[in-house]
């Protein structure tokens, strides 16, 4: 059966790199494009990497009720557009939300039935160090985002499932190991 995967956790902890992973190793699994406010980074597409919209035209799609869930986060807003989840349900395939923490928890009040994974760094050192080594954002981006951390690793507590990514390749393991368990219990 289809189901909704959301995988959520502090930025820089390597969400996008699992999914990445997950999405080589099984098939079939389709990744939500997320609206958002942000302006794109280099190298990112419209549509591919994100939906990116005027601020006013994510504020007239939220109040369109057309997000399954929406956030603020480090000053911009980001949201996963229903069409985009239920079109590939209807269609029976399932889905990969990468989502923050608030979202997450928005996705789980809407659908119970969703399927919602932590990803947590080893320790919290880890996140600056992953960030900085990316090199996509700003100190000043950067500094926000580990403050914004502090809050979301309280959360982790939540979640059925915790991935920690300590080592790359075990916690891919790891992870495609819940999903393919999920997938055919
Ligand atoms: P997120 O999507 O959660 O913001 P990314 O997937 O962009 O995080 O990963 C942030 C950075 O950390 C990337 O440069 C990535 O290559 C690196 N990274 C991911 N997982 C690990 C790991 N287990 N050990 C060391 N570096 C990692
Ligand atoms: P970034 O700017 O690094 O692409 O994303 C910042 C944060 O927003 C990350 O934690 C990312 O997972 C989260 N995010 C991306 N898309 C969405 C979305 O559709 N909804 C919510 N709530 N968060 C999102």
């Amino acid at each position: 059966m289809a189901k909704v995967f959301v995988i959520t956790g502090p930025s820089g902890v390597g969400k996008g790199t699992l999914i990445r992973i997950l999405r080589e190793r099984v098939p079939n699994l389709e990744l939500s494009v997320s609206a958002t406010t942000r302006p794109p980074r280099e190298g990112e597409r419209d549509g591919r990497d994100y939906h990116f919209l005027a601020r006013e035209e994510f504020a007239r799609r939220a109040d369109a009720n057309d997000f399954l869930e929406h956030a603020a986060y480090s000053g911009q807003r980001y949201g996963t557009l229903r069409s985009e989840v239920e079109r590939r349900l209807a269609a029976g395939r399932s889905v990969v939300l990468e989502i923050e923490v608030q979202g997450a928890r928005q996705v789980r009040a809407a659908m119970p039935e969703a399927v919602l994974v932590f990803i947590a760094p080893p320790d919290p050192a880890a996140l600056r160090a992953r960030l900085e080594g990316r090199g996509t954002d700003t100190p000043r981006a950067i500094s926000e985002r580990l403050r914004t951390a502090e809050l979301e690793l309280e959360a982790q507590q939540e979640f059925k499932y915790v991935v920690c990514n300590d080592e790359l390749e075990r916690a891919a393991e790891e992870l495609e190991r819940i999903v393919r368990d999920e997938l055919d219990p």
